[in-house]
This record gives structure tokens, sequence and C-alpha cells, in this order.
């Protein structure tokens, strides 16, 4: 029964799809870490919707929320309107904020992609400053509109698509493991001064950019966690010369990354935070939150329909609710450094991966091949095919997770927050067994 569904997929869906290529599994049922196929078969779900899923699949308080909605006969969705179930959306995400942040910030409710914020973000900052361009980043990751596509610095996606939106400068992530300026802490430096002296220079073409867009860890570049010096330089630079700085947490907020918000690690804060993923708790919902200095829209300057689904605002606040209540964002703390450790002692196992890095439930194992020789910083050449491998011999043995990064060459292990150190193990058992037998 499987198969049939996959068919019929097969002869229906665009052909742009991505995850059926590589995880061919029609669901049947989800529960928590779980996920069942028509034929009855279990996964492990380490993907959790592109790290939506905070709370894995049909949490019980996400489920209430929902019906709750329902019960009460509210509109599903409202536009821009108001209704309890937004206000108590907003009171739960403003009290989530650091403080300062929360005082000064404004929130807008964009359609129900990342994507979509992202746009909406680039749309503010350049509407508040009066400039054009957009400063981003190698590797970066901000969706697949035009505008998104056109920030994002992978190249892939855009071979095809000619005149993308203008204006958009890369600048080097700091990716200790392929860092083009070295690895360790030189490295970070080398990398904030030369972004302070393209802005600085008047040579280096760069005019003052409208917004510095940034991971704090970047998701789909490979779960490339930036070093924290390098993040409270990145604020500094950006506030000494007036250029508001755009967070993209629409993958590492909610706890995510053992904090719930990854700008928190570094002490820093953004002018321009955006949401997505897992703020709807598990439905599509997504949101820009902006210092209020910044709001130079004029009335109706960015519209849209689909702002007001009430049951990805009360998923979402019930959600936000669990992951404080319950200190989900210590326990993502614990459970990122307990399987860290883990596959560092797996890597001494095994030949063929080269780096393990994360932040909290956000993990890279970046795969390499070691019979080829290493770069002058010690990197061996980067090994897709393996990573694919591993992904398909991992899928054999019941476990789903993505490959990613700039060269298709990291396993990334996006659980979701609830997952348990025995449910862990489970995880690393199925890998090492998937890894050994892809690496024969
Ligand atoms: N920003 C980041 C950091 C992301 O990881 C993603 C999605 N993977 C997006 C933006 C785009 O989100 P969406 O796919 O919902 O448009």
């Amino acid at each position: 029964r499987n198969e049939a569904l996959l068919q019929m997929q097969e002869q229906r869906e665009s052909n742009a799809r991505s995850y059926p290529r590589r995880l061919p599994l029609a669901i049947k049922r989800a529960e928590g870490i779980y996920i069942t196929d028509m034929d009855g078969k279990q996964y492990i779900d380490c993907l959790a919707g592109a790290g939506t899923l905070a709370l894995g699949h049909n949490h019980d308080v996400v489920r209430e929320a929902i019906e709750n909605v329902l019960q009460s006969y509210l509109p599903l969705h409202t536009l821009d309107l108001t209704t309890p179930v937004k206000e108590a959306f907003i009171d739960e995400l403003f009290t989530s904020l650091p403080q300062s942040f929360s005082e000064k910030a404004k929130i807008q409710f964009c359609g129900p992609t990342g994507g979509d914020a992202i746009e909406a973000a680039l749309k503010l900052v350049k509407t508040a400053t009066g400039n054009r361009s957009i400063l981003s980043f190698q590797g970066g990751y901000h969706g697949s509109t035009h505008g998104t596509l056109s920030i994002s610095g992978t190249l892939g996606p855009k071979k095809n698509i000619h005149a993308l939106v203008p204006d958009a400068h890369f600048l080097p992530y700091p990716y200790e493991y392929r860092c083009p300026f070295g690895v360790g802490k030189e490295g970070h430096r080398i990398s904030s001064t030369y972004i302070e002296n393209l802005l600085d220079d008047p040579e280096s073409g760069i005019v003052t950019p409208a917004g510095v867009i940034v991971e704090v860890v970047q998701g789909e570049g490979g779960s490339v966690p930036a070093p924290i010096e390098w993040l409270k330089e990145l604020r500094r630079i950006t506030k000494e010369r007036n250029i508001p700085l755009i967070i993209d947490e629409v993958q590492t907020g909610i706890g995510r990354t053992g904090k719930m918000f990854a700008f928190e690690h570094a002490g820093i804060e953004p002018d321009v935070l955006v949401l997505s993923k897992a703020v709807g708790g598990s439905l599509p919902l997504s949101v820009v939150l902006y210092d209020r200095q910044l709001d130079k829209w004029e009335p109706g300057a960015h519209i849209g329909t689909f702002r007001g689904n009430q049951m990805a605002m009360a998923a979402g606040q019930a959600t936000l609710r669990y992951v404080k209540e319950n200190q989900l964002p210590q326990h993502v703390h614990e459970m990122g450094a307990y399987v860290t450790e883990q596959l560092k002692s797996i890597q001494k196992q095994v030949l063929s991966i080269g780096d393990v890095r994360g932040r909290g439930l956000m993990i890279g194992i970046e795969i390499i091949n070691p019979a080829k020789q290493p770069n002058q910083h010690g990197s061996y050449p980067a090994y897709s095919e393996l990573a694919k491998k591993i992904q398909q011999e991992c899928f054999k043995r019941g476990l789903i997770l993505e490959v990613g990064g700039r060269f298709g060459t990291v396993i990334r292990l996006l659980p979701p927050l609830i997952i348990t150190k025995a449910q862990i193990d489970e995880v690393l058992d199925r890998f090492y067994e998937a890894i050994t037998n892809a690496e024969i």
C-alpha cells in the first residue's frame, strides 16, 4: 500500500519535489518521534517536518489547542483581524522573548511560510533605511521565492532562475570546518575584520546596505553554528554603522538550539527577528518581530490574505507554553551535548566522519572522503555520494534524517525537542549500523 500511494505521487506531483526522492514514504500515522508508513513500518523521525515539530507529532497540547478553536466556532481564518486566540498567541510570544527586545518590538504576521516572513523583513528594512542592498552569507538559506533565493548562498536552486533581485552581496560565514580564513579563533577574527573592511572601504563597492541577514546556526547550509565571539562582533559592526541586523530564526527558534532563541547564546539582540516552523506548533504560521523604530511602513504597504490562521496561533501558543513550562531548552541543551559526545565517539570508530557539530538538537555530521588528500586546513574532500548512501541505510533501518549542507555532505539530525535519552540511544544504534554498512 506504500507502493501504490508512492506511484500515484510520482505520476501526479511536480518534478520539483525533493523529500520523497530520498525518503520514499507514504505516511499512515504519526505520534511523538515516530512515523508509521502505510505498510505498518515504524520510523524514528529525526527530520521532524524540517525542524517544525518541536513537540513531535500530534502532541496532546497541540491537538487540544486546535480542538478548542474548533469548539469555539471562531472563524478559522481572519485576514489581519484580531481575536482572543490571536492576542493570547502574541502575549505568549512576547513573554518568550528577552524582555528588552519584547519591550521595543512590534509583530507583523506574514503569509504561512518562512520565506514569506523573510520577504517581509527585507521590505521592512529597505523601507526603513531607504537603502537598497542586503548583505547575507555564503551557505545561508532563507527560502525559495525570488527574493529569498537572491539572498540565499545556495547556488543549485538559482541556476535556472536568472534576473534574481539585484543588490545582494555575500559575506563569508564562519564555517569552522571549511572556514575560508582557517579554523579557530583567528579565523573568526579575520572574518569579522574582513566584513568591517568591506563596509568601510568605498572601493569594496558595497554601499551602506539596508540590512544584514544571518542565521545564528546555518540550517540548510549544514547545521553550522557561528562562533559566539563572531556573532558579538557582527552585532557590534552592524550597530556601530546603524545597519539593521535581521536574524533568521525560522529553523533555530523556539528552543531548538538549547535556548528559546539562538541569538541568546551570544547575549545579542536582533533589530529584526524572523520566525516560522515551530512557532506555529506544526501548523503554517510566520511572523516578523522588529524594533518599532523601524516601523516606517505606510498603511497597507505589505498585505496578504492568509495571515490569520487561528488553529496555527492556538497550536503555536500551546507549544510556546509547553516549551517554557517544561524547560525544554535545558533538556535540548543536555540531549544535544549527549548526542554530540556519542557521535564524536562514533567518529573515532569509522572513517568517513570529518566533523560533528551543532548547537542543541540541530546536529551536523559532515561526511568526508578519507581516501583523498586533505586540504591545507586538514579537512578532507566532501563526499556527497556516501552521505546519501548513509541516509538510505538509515532509512532501511527505520531512521529518517536529512542530508544537506553546501556540498550535500552533511547528515542533519533535527529530532523533536521532546526526544528522550533512551530514544537518542536508539537513533545512535541505527545510525552506527547504517554508517558502518554504507562505508563497506
Ligand atoms: N529560513 C531558514 C533558516 C530556513 O531553514 C527555511 C526553511 N528551511 C526558510 C527560511 C524558508 O522557510 P519556508 O520553507 O517555510 O519558506
